[in-house]
């Protein structure tokens, strides 16, 4: 079974369609990197598969359960039918953002607890054990625990923002260019992050520029051109001998 079918994918920007049949299936522990260049609709991909934004058609299924969809009655977008099933699914697709997103009022520790106290109910001391695991898993020194977001690195937070997926223990985790708002002495500490969560068997979907994060550690390469998929494969394959003039140019720095 895959932990994640998302079927032909469509969606428009009032007359632009921005997304033009996109596919994609994730086994367990498969890591799926999306390249492609500036606007090509990477972020817009990801965000349709946990609903953040709104398909106009397609379908999305995770571990097997497909999410239930309406047409909305004012612009044909489709929305979930169903305000629980979607909550529940989101809860399964944790993401982590290009600028993390923490609550910037809420101290570390709370970030990571929130979510699953609130929407997972779990116990408060569960979570916060929960959460200091994976705060640790991630590297970083409990003392951080009541500081807040603005008090820490860049790398720091994001990994902060990549515990808080983690305590959700879910499914597949998305990420959007986790690394792209770093300084770049920053960016080692979280890809080793990732690193180790490919290398645990996480099934994850990750849009980057990180080339070597595509081509050591993924087991499927998408690249997106212009709301379609130019070409996808094996990482080896699609590095070391690219069918299509995109790929090449892109790989050479051309797009
Ligand atoms: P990428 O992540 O690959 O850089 P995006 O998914 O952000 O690309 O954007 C794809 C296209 O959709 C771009 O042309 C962008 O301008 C457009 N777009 C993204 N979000 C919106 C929005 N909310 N409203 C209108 N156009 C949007
Ligand atoms: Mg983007």
């Amino acid at each position: 079974m895959q932990k994640l079918h998302v079927s032909d994918i469509h969606k428009r920007f009032g007359s632009v369609e921005v997304l033009k049949g996109i596919s994609l299936d994730a086994a367990a522990g498969d890591v799926i990197s999306i390249i492609g260049s500036s606007g090509s609709g990477k972020s817009t991909f990801l965000r349709c598969i946990n609903m953040l934004e709104r398909p106009n058609s397609g379908s999305i299924a995770v571990n097997g359960e497909a999410l239930e969809l309406t047409a909305d009655r004012r612009d044909g977008t489709l929305r979930a039918k169903n305000a629980a099933q979607l909550q529940r699914m989101r809860a399964r697709l944790s993401m982590v953002f290009q600028n993390f997103c923490l609550w910037s009022h809420m101290s570390v520790l709370d970030n990571v607890v929130e979510a699953p106290v609130s929407v997972l109910r779990v116990p408060r001391k569960e979570a916060v054990e929960r959460a200091k695991a994976n705060l640790g898993k991630v590297g970083l020194n409990l003392d951080v625990c009541d500081r807040y977001p603005s008090q820490l690195s860049g790398g720091q937070q994001q990994r902060v923002a990549i515990a808080r997926a983690l305590s959700m223990e879910p499914d597949v985790m998305l990420f959007d260019e986790p690394t792209s708002a770093l300084d770049p002495e920053l960016v080692g500490e979280v890809l080793r992050v990732m690193q180790a969560l490919a290398e645990e068997g996480r099934t994850m979907v990750v849009v980057t520029h990180e080339m070597a994060f595509a081509r050591h550690l993924s087991s499927k390469v998408m690249l997106l051109h212009a709301g379609r998929v130019e070409e996808e494969g094996a990482p080896a394959e699609l590095f070391d001998n690219p069918r299509s003039a995109r790929l090449q140019q892109f790989l050479s720095g051309r797009l």
